[in-house]
């Protein structure tokens, strides 16, 4: 049985998760029999009210990682406490009454809605389910829930297809905080957006976070935003965390070099700043999980490996007060290791 919460212990609480799948075999890289590790030993938690980034390129687990504490698909090892009790055993109603403390909101807005159902439908369809609400409360609620994401609740009545992309992704919004939850978890939630309506969204997801209390997992590879909205930041490569810490320590100082190549790639808005920060192409595409490189995952790519590297996989370690940890052998030995820049991509 789980202790009772505090109030004050994280609102989700992520340890040494593992989310494996078997092999399917045939294809490149995939022997039969071979293991996917797409999640791989992770490890984090969120407060009530903050936000932590995930990040990674595509194929890092960060997903998978969000779908497992979701009880999307379920986890190989670990755990998962939410406000103190631990989901990955859970069934029945009781997986019931603590999905409804969080959430998902999916990258496309109109693959998750569905199409034959009306707006009012799609969004008090989680209330039909899990509450005792009669039908004018229920109304009452989608109605407060669609002002609250900004759109007129006279338009109830319309199917998905009548909405742009940004509206589709406020219903989705409002589908996700019908229940009332205190987690939300965001996968890519504006990369398939146009730039000037993910800011609208942007804005409205810290809106309702200030006045909801939320608290957000942000699955992204778009870094600016992440750096916008997120207050802690954990970069994810072949499904295990290679660094994580406070937003600003780990975007002003990054210590793995897969961090400082993710980092170097972000657009500088300062034109008069721009070209004053190289950037750092990887060479080659990540190795599929079921085969993973011994030592560092990240020494096939990594452009400064030593043969250490090859020898033993570093851990995941906090080496300073900064309450950053990352994994490399070289942030100990050689904390101000420069990655070599690719010249011809510096911005003019
Ligand atoms: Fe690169 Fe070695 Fe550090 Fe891995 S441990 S990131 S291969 S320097």
């Amino acid at each position: 049985m789980d202790e009772p919460s505090s109030g004050d212990d994280p609102i989700l609480l992520v340890r040494d998760l593992k989310t494996h799948f078997p092999g399917s075999g045939g294809g490149i890289g995939r022997r039969a029999g071979n293991v996917v590790r797409a999640v791989d030993g992770v490890s984090f938690s969120i407060d009530r009210g903050c936000t932590l980034g995930l990040v990674g390129e595509s194929g890092s687990g960060k997903s998978t990682t969000g779908r497992t504490i979701m009880r999307l698909v379920d986890s190989t090892a670990g755990s998962v406490h939410v406000d103190g009790t631990d989901i990955t055993r859970l069934s029945g109603r009781a997986l019931r009454r603590v999905r409804k403390r969080m959430q998902i909101v999916l990258q496309d807005p109109f693959a998750s809605l569905d199409p034959r159902m009306r707006v009012d439908e799609i969004i008090s369809e989680p209330l039909r389910y899990n509450t005792s609400l009669g039908r004018a409360a229920r109304r009452a609620r989608v109605g407060e829930t669609l002002e609250m994401v900004g759109l007129d609740p006279d338009q109830r009545s319309r199917y998905p297809h009548e909405f742009s992309g940004g509206q589709r992704q406020r219903i989705g919004i409002a589908r996700a905080l019908i229940l009332g939850p205190d987690l939300l978890i965001l996968d890519e939630p504006v990369s398939a957006l146009d730039v000037s309506i993910q800011a609208q969204i942007v804005n409205l997801l810290q809106d309702l976070q200030d006045e909801l209390g939320l608290a957000y997992l942000l699955i992204a590879h778009d870094l600016s935003i992440v750096r916008q909205i997120c207050d802690d930041v954990a970069v994810m490569y072949l499904g295990k965390i290679v660094e994580s810490g406070p937003r600003d320590v780990v975007y002003d100082a990054p210590e793995h070099p897969y961090t400082k190549a993710l980092l170097s790639a972000v657009p500088i808005s300062n034109p008069r700043l721009r070209g004053s920060r190289p950037r750092v192409v990887l060479e080659g595409d990540m190795p599929s999980p079921s085969n993973r490189p011994d030592g560092c995952s990240f020494r096939s790519r990594c452009p400064v490996a030593e043969d250490i590297c090859a020898a033993d996989e570093p851990r995941l370690e906090r080496r300073t007060s900064d309450q950053r940890a990352s994994a490399c052998h070289l942030a100990t030995t050689r904390p101000d290791l420069h990655l070599p820049a690719t010249p011809n991509r510096v911005q003019p």
